[in-house]
């Protein structure tokens, strides 16, 4: 089976999707139109497939085969654009969205799934087992792969794959790397009291704001003073909702942060050690501090050595060792993190840089673009690692 071979055949029809995704980007629960793409194109290959919640998608190919273990693999394609402008004026396949551009790369990951579902497809008669397809809404908003779940999609997986094009790294390159590749990202809500006065007064008031500004200052700490150096963290304070007039003392606070880390452990000890310091500083002001909210949003991604091991077999095999690529930890969250938490699976990142042609700004840019060289590469990685999962 020459997936390779099969990717660069389908390449034309690959690059016209992603081009076609990318004039019509739609935000975050609106994929609408991508949906539709999706599902005639699937339809049109003759693979059933049904809607998830408004937007998702699931396909499905049971290989009829005689060789493979029988077991079923899941490629995921996140498929949201985002709010941003696009800046690439020159582009003939720019955004025709005012305000919105697929400006992360998902517009290639759905065309390049597309383009693994032509190759599984046609090879189904040669494997025993099973590729379902998910296209996944709203990635961007902390996405929604829980709406799969509910739908009972994750039953009776065997293993997970996802790949990212990624434009920080040279196009060409692939890193499935073993380890924390991608932060796990938190996000909670403190509330301090005080109690309001004229502003003349302070003696007859609790100063919400005064408190909670050195709450702010001493969560710095937290990074600084009482984790490890050797693990990346950021602690930040995104929001801070305090008062309602200049000479009025304010009574409340409220203050809105965001949590990253690569480690699972200091994830979980997050929680314990803002609310101390909140309460704590707080009280040395005679203001109270309560967590009003903390949600867990997605874990780090992590590939185990095991699965990064088999990937990079995958790798190997279709493109040599020039291919395997190292690329830097990125702070952001991904929340097929969650799917990898049930599901063994892999996160691979495939580069799409090249300065030559101006492929050299960074994600979530309004003068995004990716090398397209990545999408058939993308392509071949999403059906080679699936059917060396089934023959596995
Ligand atoms: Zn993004
Ligand atoms: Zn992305």
């Amino acid at each position: 089976m020459d997936v390779l071979g099969l990717a660069k055949e389908y390449e034309p029809y690959i690059v016209a999707l992603r081009r076609d995704f990318h004039m019509h980007p739609e935000l975050s629960w609106k994929e609408y139109r991508t949906c539709g793409v999706v599902m005639d194109e699937l339809g049109k290959m003759g693979i059933p497939c049904v809607k998830i919640g408004e937007t998702g998608v699931v396909g499905t190919i049971i290989g009829t085969g005689s060789t493979g273990n029988g077991k079923t693999i899941a490629l995921r394609a996140d498929m949201d654009a985002l709010p941003i402008k696009e800046l690439n004026d020159d582009l003939p396949y720019k955004s025709t969205v005012d305000g919105a551009m697929h400006a992360c790369g998902h517009d290639g990951h759905t065309a390049c799934l597309l383009g693994a579902a032509k190759i599984l497809n046609g090879l189904k008669a040669d494997f025993r087992g099973t590729v379902k397809l998910f296209f996944e809404p709203a990635e961007e908003y902390g996405g929604s792969l829980s709406t799969f779940e509910d739908a009972g999609q994750l039953a009776g997986l065997d293993g997970c794959f996802a790949a990212h094009i990624w434009a920080d790294m040279e196009a060409g390159k692939i890193s499935v790397e073993p380890g924390a590749k991608m932060a796990g990202t938190d996000l909670f809500t403190l509330t301090i009291r005080g109690k309001g006065g004229h502003a003349s007064m302070p003696h007859q008031g609790i100063d919400a704001i005064v408190a909670a500004s050195s709450v702010i200052m001493n969560l710095q700490t937290i990074v600084s003073r009482e984790l490890t150096p050797f693990e990346p963290c950021v602690v930040t304070i995104g929001k801070l909702t305090a008062g309602q007039r200049f000479n009025a003392i304010a009574d409340t606070a409220v203050l809105e942060g965001n949590l990253r880390t690569f480690n699972p452990e200091i994830r979980m000890q997050y929680r314990e050690i803002i609310e101390r310091i909140a309460k704590n500083t707080a009280a040395a002001f005679r203001a109270e501090a309560e967590m009003t909210d903390y949600t867990f949003g997605t874990p780090p991604v992590i590939n185990s050595p095991e699965n990064a091991a088999f990937a990079r077999e995958t790798v190997l095999k279709l493109f040599g060792e020039e291919a395997l690529g190292e690329m830097q930890n990125v702070m952001a969250g991904e929340d097929f993190a969650i799917f990898m938490e049930k599901v063994p699976g892999v996160f691979a990142f495939v580069g799409a840089g090249n300065p030559a042609i101006g492929c050299s700004f960074p994600h979530h840019h309004g003068n995004f673009n990716i090398d397209e060289s990545a999408l058939k590469i993308t392509t071949a990685l999403y059906a080679q690692y699936a059917l060396d999962f089934i023959n596995a």
